[in-house]
């Protein structure tokens, strides 16, 4: 994309929603994708159009129900989702029986972290169960009105570090780029509730991405660029490709990172046009956002298959949340359906002091005890760093259970996985012979 005076008038976030996929390739789906992923006990129906992402039984009779006009040709388009997308109560008490609580919320809603999500991600909501995992972190209840002192709009203050717009750089040698304030779907818990959404602050255009991009060249420290939002795969491929290539010219950045929950609630944005278009700015590392287990349909399954085939390493984040995550069972089951999709369980986050979060927050106790529980019990591969990112600013701060238990003459003391202690003999290190 050229750097035109009509080109920098343009906002960037509203996805274009007229955009044609007509260049994709035609379906090729690889078969073992399912395997026990997927305990479905219907066959899955692929779609015969460009889009690579199948549709599941249960979204089927979601779009019969619900968008019994739509074709599955329709369903599969992205931008399709985006503008059928779940946004008010009308739409979603014909979904939802809702509770009066639920039903309260969202018609008290005036400002602040709207109501959409997806057709897809809207057909994975249980109907009836309002403590369903995905419900609970889609649907506003009336505990997002409550607020503590504690809790802030910025509690990482992002916005004081910032040198120019859409830019944190809060270490050293990388820096979070904002390139949207827009989402498929938005997530009750969100750390940036305070600027996603067409209500927040947030509103990014060409000029303000040129001049990110600018203080990026200017400073040569930076090695590893995160792309985050918002979502950026919720951008249209012209300007997801503009701001790939355009970090990608500046020599001294060796890694970008996406950070987005696209392959989770929109997995049909996942075209082989867009897929062509990362194969191309490799190393590209991708940060998928995860809650929980029942979120690994064949749509995602696929979403991250067709990712890691690119070639781009996938790794996953999760925010810790109170009645919806926070069972060491219900994240092996998620870390090991992640694994087999070979998306890397990467950070568990504690959930961050935003206004009216804490009917999401657990105790940091939870979270060490999902890590004991974890490690030493299944893959060290499938165990995530556990992370307070600290509020005002100081950054992910990991936290690890009690494995070191003290030291003495002969060594360190360790405690092993199962509760057993050990001895390191550290100080034979000091007096071996020769040493
Ligand atoms: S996808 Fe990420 S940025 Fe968007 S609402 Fe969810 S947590 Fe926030």
């Amino acid at each position: 994309m050229k750097n035109t005076g009509h080109v920098m008038s343009v906002c960037v976030d509203d996805p274009d929603p007229l955009s044609s996929e007509s260049t994709d390739e035609p379906p090729s789906i690889p078969q073992s994708l399912f395997g026990d992923i997927f305990l479905a006990p219907h066959p899955v129906r692929r779609h015969p159009s460009a889009c690579r992402i199948p549709i599941s039984p249960p979204s089927q009779q979601f779009l019969r129900n619900f968008y019994p006009q739509a074709s599955e040709a329709e369903w599969s388009n992205w931008h399709w989702q985006i503008r059928n997308s779940v946004a008010s109560l009308d739409q979603i008490r014909r979904m939802i029986d809702l509770t009066s609580d639920e039903r309260m919320a969202i018609m008290c809603h005036s400002s602040g972290l709207p109501l959409r999500i997806t057709p897809y991600y809207a057909s994975l909501i249980s109907r009836s169960d309002p403590a369903q995992a995905i419900r609970r972190s889609m649907i506003p209840v009336m505990d997002e009105y409550l607020t503590s002192p504690d809790e802030k709009p910025d509690p990482l203050h992002e916005e004081h570090q910032s040198p120019v717009p859409g830019v944190v750089h809060r270490y050293p040698d990388r820096v979070l780029f904002l390139t949207t304030g827009f989402c498929s779907s938005y997530c009750r818990y969100c750390t940036r509730s305070r600027m996603v959404g067409c209500n927040g602050k947030f509103r990014s255009s060409i000029k303000q991405w040129q001049q990110a991009i600018s203080y990026i060249e200017q400073t040569p420290q930076i090695r590893d660029v995160l792309l985050s939002g918002g979502d950026p795969l919720t951008l249209p491929d012209s300007q997801l490709e503009y701001l790939l290539s355009s970090i990608r010219r500046i020599s001294h950045v060796e890694v970008i990172r996406i950070g987005t929950k696209v392959p989770v609630v929109l997995p049909q944005r996942i075209t082989p046009k867009m897929l062509r278009i990362l194969k191309k700015y490799n190393p590209l590392w991708m940060s998928i956002h995860f809650t929980h287990p029942d979120e690994l349909t064949p749509e995602t399954c696929a979403a991250c298959t067709q990712l890691a085939d690119a070639g781009l390493p996938l790794g996953s984040q999760t925010v810790l949340l109170k009645g919806i995550n926070d069972r060491v069972e219900t994240l092996k089951t998620l870390y090991h359906g992640l694994m087999k999709v070979r998306v890397r369980p990467y950070y568990l986050y504690q959930c961050d002091p935003i206004l009216g979060s804490s009917h999401f927050r657990t105790s940091v106790e939870t979270g060490i005890e999902m890590i004991e529980g974890l490690r030493g019990h299944t893959s060290g591969y499938a165990v995530p760093h556990y992370v307070i990112d600290a509020p005002g600013g100081g950054g992910k701060i990991p936290l690890l259970p009690d494995y070191f238990q003290g030291r003495t003459a002969e060594g360190v003391i360790l405690r092993n996985y199962e509760g057993a202690l050990f001895r390191y003999p550290e100080s034979s290190l000091h007096h071996a012979p020769g040493a």
